[in-house]
């Protein structure tokens, strides 16, 4: 089976095959850091974590890169109307930036390059494109020379008449071309600058993700990913410098998330329906979150709007149910033990077969560029007959094996989908129970000792963390509340 993905660049999917046999190098462009990022910006933070995650999981060695743009004229904007200087700012919405991911479960990149930290780099780039004569040097800036690049729009398929033509392109007179764009923008006053060889200043955002992308994965990478609104002007411009500089394609398969609407509405903040990633965090739980960007394609849109999330939250809790049914059922029991066919029954045999089918049927969906609503059916398809077997009154050595195999495919694919809360509040669920445990058996020693004053202040105290007991005849159990 082979891994096949849309490529925006041939529009058409194609497969996988990395420019080094068994390595991927994959790039997202990060933040620019000067708010808290809206919930429309935490699509492709979780789908790309996913998708590298699951890269992984099928065997590659992926090394993930994330920019964080932390000069730009948005945080110097907002640095200038609270009177602070622009890397105050820039500090606050990264540490931000950093909190929110790790609350909607995205795992860290292998890199995190700030543009501040590589302004050297992005002026030996621009330096090279000076001298090859694709860009060009106006009064303190430094344009790119759209008409160098004969290959200028292929990702976008744009056309550069309509565009030249087209309003929404601002007219720059120092500017040959309405589409040439600023590689290096000179100081205004008050604006924080740095020395280059045409003077004080500071670097264009798409210079940024191109010197980025080379120095932390190569010239030519297997994956470069983003927003859909990235693809024109900033992904097109990135292919422009690097590809003019080196010579060498610079990225081979080009991924696009759709856009999140709220209530069908375009989101962006202009339009006032503006919501960060914290406020949402702040109302939903992040398995459910990350449930309702995994329920719909990647490409396609999403609506950010009650119903989704109401159907994402119920789904993501009934993931954790028949997580936690197979959890609890397995408890203390060996689940090392292989599957003895022979011990089972033929309904028996048809489960223990149920589970690598369910592992092949999910490759194939989440093969098919990414398909994940189809792997997630999958998966809900499995956690069906995974809670009729949990339920069952007894089961054998023999067939509980076959659940122990169930409950570790659930991790497998848990390990990349993020939708299971396998621990509490990141603290292992294992060492939880047993910290749990020690107080449940004290309460019950103090029971049986007749002192209930303290039995009911364990059980108090407990109620307190979130934790109910549930006392029957067979013992005392609990649950988060
Ligand atoms: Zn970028």
């Amino acid at each position: 089976m082979s891994l096949k993905l849309y490529n925006t660049l041939t529009r058409q999917e194609e497969e996988f095959v990395p420019v080094t046999p068994g390595r991927v190098g994959f790039y997202l462009c990060g933040p620019t850091v000067y708010d808290y990022f809206h919930i429309g910006n935490a699509r492709p933070f979780v789908v790309f974590d996913v998708f590298r995650r699951y890269l992984r999981y099928r065997g590659y060695q992926v090394r993930f890169v994330m920019n964080l743009t932390d000069i730009d004229d948005k945080i110097i904007k907002r640095a200038n109307e609270l009177g602070v200087p622009s890397h105050e700012i820039a500090q606050k919405y990264t540490n931000a930036f950093f909190e929110d991911i790790q609350k909607l479960g995205v795992q860290p990149a292998d890199v995190y390059p700030k543009a501040t930290e590589h302004i050297a780099d992005i002026i030996h780039l621009i330096e090279a494109l000076v001298k090859n004569g694709t860009a060009y040097f106006v009064e303190g800036d430094v344009y790119y020379d759209v008409s160098k690049f004969a290959e200028y729009a292929k990702l976008s398929g744009k056309n550069l008449d309509e565009l030249n033509a087209g309003e929404r392109v601002k007219v720059d007179e120092r500017k040959d071309d309405p589409l040439d764009f600023a590689l290096w923008k000179a100081a205004k006053p008050g604006e924080p600058w740095w020395e280059s060889p045409w003077g004080k200043g500071r670097p264009g955002w798409h210079a940024e993700c191109s010197v980025m992308s080379m120095k932390y994965l190569g010239e030519s990478i297997d994956i470069h990913a983003g927003g859909i609104d990235l693809i024109f002007p900033h992904h097109e411009n990135e292919i422009a410098q690097s590809e003019a500089m080196t010579g060498k394609p610079f990225v081979k398969y080009w991924m696009h998330n759709g856009f999140l609407d709220i209530d069908g509405e375009k989101m962006s903040k202009s339009l006032e329906n503006f919501s960060t990633a914290r406020d949402v965090l702040e109302k939903f739980s992040t398995p459910a979150i990350r449930v309702f960007f995994l329920m719909k394609h990647y490409r396609g849109p999403i609506s950010f709007s009650p119903e989704p999330l109401q159907h994402a939250v119920k789904t993501a809790e009934r993931l954790n149910i028949a997580y936690n049914l197979l959890r609890r059922r397995l408890e203390n029991v060996e689940t090392t033990v292989s599957v003895n066919r022979a011990e089972l029954s033929s309904e028996a045999q048809s489960f223990a077969d149920l589970t690598p089918k369910s592992r092949e049927n999910f490759i194939a969906a989440m093969d098919d560029d990414f398909n994940t609503p189809e792997a997630m059916a999958v998966v809900f398809d499995f956690i069906r007959e995974t809670n009729r077997w949990a339920e069952r009154a007894s089961l054998s050595p023999a067939e509980l094996a076959v659940l122990a195999e169930a409950k570790n495919l659930l991790d497998e694919w848990n390990s990349f989908l993020g939708v299971i809360e396998t621990r509490a509040s990141g603290v292992d669920q294992a060492r939880v129970d047993g910290i749990i445990k020690i107080l449940l058996d004290l309460r019950q020693q103090a029971r049986a000792e007749k002192n209930f004053k303290l039995g009911d202040e364990i059980r108090h105290r407990l109620k307190e963390a979130g934790v109910i007991i549930e006392d029957s005849p067979q013992g005392s159990r609990w649950r988060w509340e």
